[in-house]
């Protein structure tokens, strides 16, 4: 029983803010409520095969679901653990009771981490137009204006440049604030002497993209400027270590071995990178943490963002992000932005 949104877009192309697919050994049904009736019947017509059934939802999902179970007499019944709630998870228990629900976990994630060439191409398309952002709000950085401005702006490109939406509130942290990792744009004025983070991404055609780069109101203290070179080493080992075979926490490792070098070790708290896809945090994680998910080794055909940071209180801080597909050969940096604006 698939019922994690992207999971059932993934499944079935449904772009819904409800429904689920239950997939059978031999078939599979697509579960919608009316509104979604008639977007889902011009799918299913798009595919000359029909991979699957549709049912429509009479009173509530949870019965539907019961009584599509039970006339199937399925007697295991796989959830997704990570999206379905505890009371959810109860009702349904309730209601199907002469079987039995097993919690799973990243059962449709470990497919989607893997992007087949139709998203490839999607994601190249996001890269590219998120680069195309990304060049341009340099003219926003300007001393005496907010966080919030600049933030606004940025949402403003990312839609003039062909996304629908962006990929998670945009970070805006300019000076102190840019010591904190997942500062919040405030009304706080950029001040000469400062360095700015800026973190944004875009959702296009369904696919999410992430970028970051710190700049600078005109010149900046020699400390910050080091944390922004040690930083700038620490990217391109991490990038230098991704190929086909290399493990998450190695990845990660090569980024902090070299902010360790410079003293840097306790300035670096979080991971190095995550998947993107339909979702803007999704398989892989690329990190040392060791967490709930085993640190199998990364595989062609995943995207996924490299953005190690140093944030030193007193100093400000300094992230640098970008996009990698994992090729035969190493990676292929999919955003294409200068990185020397500090
Ligand atoms: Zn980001
Ligand atoms: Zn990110």
């Amino acid at each position: 029983m698939v019922t994690h949104l992207p999971n059932v877009r993934y499944l079935t192309g449904l772009q819904a803010t409800a429904g689920l697919v239950l997939v059978g050994a031999d078939r599979s049904t697509l579960v919608v409520d009316f509104r979604y009736d008639a977007a889902a019947r011009t799918l299913l017509g798009s595919f000359p095969d029909r991979p699957f059934d549709i049912c429509l939802v009479e009173n509530t999902y949870d019965e539907t679901l019961a009584r599509l179970l039970v006339s199937d007499a399925v007697r295991r019944i796989g959830v997704e653990a990570s999206s379905m709630t505890v009371g959810r998870f109860n009702r349904l228990a309730g209601l199907v009771h002469q079987s039995t629900l097993i919690p799973t976990e990243r059962v449709v994630e470990r497919h989607r981490a893997v992007k087949d060439i139709g998203e490839l191409e999607t994601i190249r398309e996001a890269a590219r137009r998120l680069s195309a952002v990304a060049r341009g709000v340099a003219e926003f950085v300007v001393e005496g204006r907010t966080e919030l401005e600049i933030a606004a702006d940025i949402d403003a490109a990312l839609r003039a440049g062909g996304f629908e939406r962006p990929a998670f509130e945009t970070i805006v942290a300019s000076g102190e604030n840019s010591a904190l990792p997942h500062a919040r744009p405030s009304g706080r004025r950029l001040a000469r002497g400062e360095g700015v983070v800026l973190d944004f991404g875009g959702v296009y055609d369904g696919y999410c993209v992430d970028l970051t780069r710190t700049l600078r109101v005109g010149a900046v203290p020699a400390g910050l400027s080091r944390l922004h070179a040690a930083v700038r080493e620490a990217h391109a080992a991490a990038i230098a270590a991704v190929k086909p075979g290399a493990r998450p926490s190695e990845i990660d490792g090569a980024a902090r071995n070299v902010l360790t070098r410079h003293g840097l070790a306790e300035a670096f708290g979080h991971g190095t990178g995550h998947g993107l896809g339909l979702e803007v945090h999704e398989d892989p994680r690329i990190s040392r943490l060791p967490g709930a998910l085993p640190d199998e080794p990364v595989a062609c055909g995943m995207v996924f963002t490299i953005e190690p940071g140093a944030y030193v209180v007193g100093l400000g801080g300094v992230r640098i992000e970008d996009d990698v597909l994992v090729v035969e050969d190493g990676c292929e940096v999919l955003t294409d932005v200068p990185i020397d604006l500090l």
